[in-house]
């Protein structure tokens, strides 16, 4: 019989944050990497975990590592992260933090001795919201990023990674991969809203993923010819604002032509970002920066979708007298979990359904290094990034007792990596 202490069910934790880092211009929540809102979210994590014993320890990268059980080789760790895009839901992050606070709760209560520790984590930037590099404090762990490149990047105020991390009391010196906690850790399992719609059209409380689609940013620079909106006749206007509306139509027909519903070859393109310069309402631009976000199950097809997509916004620019720029500013190639992982946790949650997932995660990111698994609660709406993302407290209980199953089995288990 499994039993949850009371005040440790998933819902009355997420509960006990529910009034942090409120955005009342958007909606939702806005909790930004060391952000007043984020520390208090901090504060509350590791009083929570050392309320359940755990001992806590603040990494070299902002990350948040609590452990059950002496350290060493063979560590399962869980979590999720704490920080929200501007006007973010209430579970993506928190979810799989506060699901991992409960079962280990549970766990506890319930006389589970683990075999070999256990490490709670709630990782930092995992959105980018701040520094604009999406899983920051996953990358600068497992190396994957230059810990150089990230103390010149700046916030939205100007404030430079360097100055805000040694503001927080961080060393920006000494960030950087982790080599031995990254040798300690034998398995990661990150259980999250989903973000997409899959599970409510398959009426299911929970999935295991699959893998996380490629995914890459590239931006767009279209000139043309600056001029006035009330003398230059439309024949002879070199307009880079019409040659841009022209590239978003045609990325979304491109990706639309390919994105089926059912064929299991997903296909997505967006243009999330348009900067006229000057930007005047009665001026034809001179130039219009955009950003153009391309996914797809794998590199190829990433890479053959961004070809067709090109050219075409280079024909369409063409058509129109402007030019059009492309270049490259993030890639991130397609994440398979681990088949074996998988499998087990598959076996013991009973065959849940498997999803593919198209949004990014720090368990994208340390599946790289070591065998990494995802789950996801249902999300009705399917909407995520928003102040409607949702999710119910039933499936939220599921998930947290699903986590629960999974992480006492690798407890008890025999090692996924010595
Ligand atoms: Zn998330």
């Amino acid at each position: 019989m499994q039993t949850t202490p009371p005040g440790w069910g998933v819902v009355e934790l997420l509960s006990e944050i529910e009034d942090i880092g409120r955005d009342h211009a958007r909606g939702g929540y806005s909790r930004h990497l060391f952000d007043s809102a984020e520390r208090a979210l901090r504060d509350w994590f590791t009083s929570r975990t050392r309320d359940l014993g755990l001992d806590v320890e603040h990494d070299a990268n902002g990350n948040i590592w609590a452990y059950w059980g002496p350290r060493g080789n063979g560590t399962v760790a869980t979590g999720s992260h704490l920080d929200s895009v501007p006007g973010g839901g209430a579970f993506d992050g928190p979810l799989g933090v506060a699901s991992a606070l409960s079962a280990v709760a549970g766990m506890r209560s319930d006389g589970v001795t683990p075999r070999r520790p256990l490490a709670v984590v709630a990782f930092a930037e995992e959105e980018g919201s701040r520094f604009g590099v999406a899983c920051l404090g996953s990358k600068l762990m497992t190396g994957a990023i230059d810990p150089g490149r990230v103390n010149d990047l700046t916030d939205a105020a100007g404030v430079t990674f360097r100055e805000a991390a040694a503001d927080f009391g961080l060393d920006p010196d000494a960030t950087g991969r982790d080599e031995a906690r990254l040798a300690s850790l034998a398995a990661f399992v990150e259980l999250h809203v989903e973000q997409g719609r899959g599970l409510a059209d398959l009426g299911a409380p929970l999935a295991l993923a699959s893998g996380i689609l490629a995914h890459g940013r590239w931006r767009l620079t279209f000139t043309g010819e600056g001029n006035h909106a009330g003398t230059t006749v439309m024949a002879d206007r070199r307009d880079p604002v019409a040659a841009a509306a022209a590239a978003v139509l045609a990325a979304r027909e491109i990706a639309a032509d390919r994105d089926l519903p059912g064929d299991g070859a997903p296909a997505r393109a967006t243009v999330g970002r348009l900067v006229p310069v000057p930007g005047g309402t009665n001026v034809i631009a001179s130039r219009v920066d955009a950003w153009l976000d391309v996914r797809a199950g794998t590199d190829a097809a990433t890479r053959a979708l961004l070809g067709e997509i090109a050219a075409a916004v280079r024909a369409r620019a063409a058509g129109l007298r402007c030019d059009a720029e492309i270049t490259e500013e993030s890639y991130a190639s397609a994440v398979a979990f681990d088949p074996a992982l998988r499998a087990s946790l598959s076996r013991a949650l009973g065959a849940p359904p498997v999803l593919a997932t198209g949004a990014g995660h720090d368990a994208g990111v340390l599946a790289s290094i070591l065998p990494t698994a995802m789950l996801f609660v249902r999300n009705p709406t399917g909407v995520s990034h928003s102040p409607h993302e949702s999710a119910t407290d039933a499936d939220c209980g599921a998930g947290a007792q699903a986590l629960r199953i999974v992480l006492e089995n690798m407890l008890e288990g025999p090692p996924a990596r010595q």
